[in-house]
């Protein structure tokens, strides 16, 4: 389980997710597209978010 803030990635959104690595990273992707206008890799993001996952 993990959990994603968007003000912690450098944007002034209170958009937060928690969820599966791969659930997270679905959801948190489709929303930066959405609000922010940038597409991550999958694979980087992926990456990002299982460190948090292990430093919890
Ligand atoms: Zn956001």
């Amino acid at each position: 389980m993990v959990r994603v803030v968007c003000h912690d990635y450098g944007y002034d959104c209170e958009f937060m997710v928690t969820g599966d690595v791969d659930e997270v990273v679905e959801k948190y992707n489709q929303h930066n597209e959405e609000e922010h206008g940038i597409e991550y890799v999958k694979e980087d993001l992926q990456q990002r978010f299982m460190e948090l996952e292990t430093s919890q």
